[in-house]
């Protein structure tokens, strides 16, 4: 079945769907549009190394052609670090930036060389310094995720006032107290909220200084948004934004600084071609809400949809035409299966069975959120061109 998308995607793209005989739902990555996205982080925060977050888009492909850019990797698990190691990265240039890891799994790390490893607490302190002795290890500390779109529960950090006895505890235990950690949240599309973070960290260096400790690097973690339906401010901004809160509370003593783009990297770079399996209404009412079912969902890559958090902008064929909102959901037998229900979703009047639509701003977070065979569907196929 061909495309009738022509207007839609960018170039190569929609050269590449249109040659394709797909017959489910398919990403297409443009790798030249990472390659941009790296150069934009490069120039917005010049003295800044990037660890690209792995877990956003591990395609091997993407991977290599970050590592030959220069990026650095921030990797979540053994398997990720070895999926980095694979592009020829040196050990050197990757970060086990999971809080939460086994203790055998920081020794696999070690094993292959990597020295640098994230922790929330002395618990965690304690795994590091037993399998990889010597090593730098960052605390991570909460942030307020306001201003995100996906926002980072709890889970990881510990509360800025413990961050000191936790880096003293990896000192005394022999371990290198490298520096801080925090994410803002993901999409956050406040430049500013960096501020209130950077103070705290900062508050941390002088507090390890007291107790004699160098701290040498604050880690800015990613949180960098994608465009979806809205405008999100220019890499640039957060880069300026940054620097001068990094003026504020560091004064001319500015730490070594790393970041760790995922969304910000690849959500942009990727396009999903998805087919409309079904069009219908619950009743025959006259002002009865249209049921669209796609051939992708919640289990089939679109996951960060869930409480309908992320909002992608959705192309169809019939654009220009008159729309009216439809309850949009995906084709497998869950019921929580449903993409936009709550604030339903504005799709051509004229779309109807067998049409192509392109999800745009799908290269984060979707392939390795799509179930391996949940009722019987393959996972997303995935080209990097
Ligand atoms: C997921 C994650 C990131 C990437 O976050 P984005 O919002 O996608 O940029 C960066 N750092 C850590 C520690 C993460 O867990």
């Amino acid at each position: 079945m061909t495309s009738h998308l022509d207007a839609l995607g960018n170039d190569r793209v929609r050269r590449f769907l249109a040659e394709g005989q797909s017959d489910g739902p398919v990403l297409v990555v443009d790798s030249e549009v990472v390659r941009a996205n790296y150069a934009k982080f490069a120039h917005a925060l010049p003295d800044t190394r990037v660890f690209y977050a792995v877990k956003a888009n591990p395609d091997p492909k993407i991977l290599k052609l970050l590592a030959e850019l220069g990026s650095c990797f921030d990797c979540a698990s053994v398997a990720e670090i070895d999926m980095a190691l694979a592009t020829g990265a040196s050990a050197d240039r990757i970060s086990f930036g999971n809080t939460i890891k086994k203790e055998r799994d920081v020794a696999a790390a070690y094993a292959r060389g990597v020295r640098l490893f994230a922790v929330d607490c002395r618990e965690e302190v304690e795994k590091i310094e037993r399998a990889a002795p010597g090593a730098k290890v960052f605390c991570r500390i909460l942030a307020d995720g306001a201003g995100a779109e996906w926002p980072l529960s709890r889970k990881f950090g510990c509360a800025p006032e413990m961050a000191a006895d936790v880096l003293e505890h990896a000192h005394v235990r022999g371990l290198i107290a490298y520096g801080v950690s925090f994410h803002v949240g993901s999409q956050q599309n406040n430049v500013g909220a960096w501020d209130a973070a950077l103070a705290s960290a900062a508050e941390i260096f002088r507090e390890c200084e007291r107790r004699g400790l160098a701290l040498s690097m604050v880690n800015l973690g990613g949180g960098f948004p994608t465009r979806y339906l809205r405008d999100v401010p220019a890499v640039e901004a957060y880069g300026a934004s940054i620097f001068e809160a990094l003026r504020a509370h560091f004064g001319n003593r500015i730490p070594e600084t790393i970041i760790e783009p995922g969304r910000g990297m690849v959500g942009d770079a990727g396009w999903i071609e998805a087919e409309v399996v079904l069009v219908s209404k619950k009743s025959d009412a006259e002002d009865e809400i249209r049921w669209v079912y796609l051939d992708i969902g919640k289990f089939g890559g679109l996951a960060e949809t869930m409480d309908e958090a992320i909002r992608y902008p959705i192309r169809t064929a019939h654009d220009g035409g008159a729309t009216a909102p439809c309850v949009l959901a995906g084709p497998t037998c869950d019921s929580a299966d449903v993409l936009y229900e709550k604030t339903p979703y504005p799709l051509p009047v004229s779309l109807s069975i067998g049409d192509k639509v392109l999800i745009e701003a799908c290269g984060a977070y979707t392939t390795t959120y799509a179930a391996v065979a949940f009722n019987g569907f393959l996972p997303l196929a995935s080209h990097v061109i």
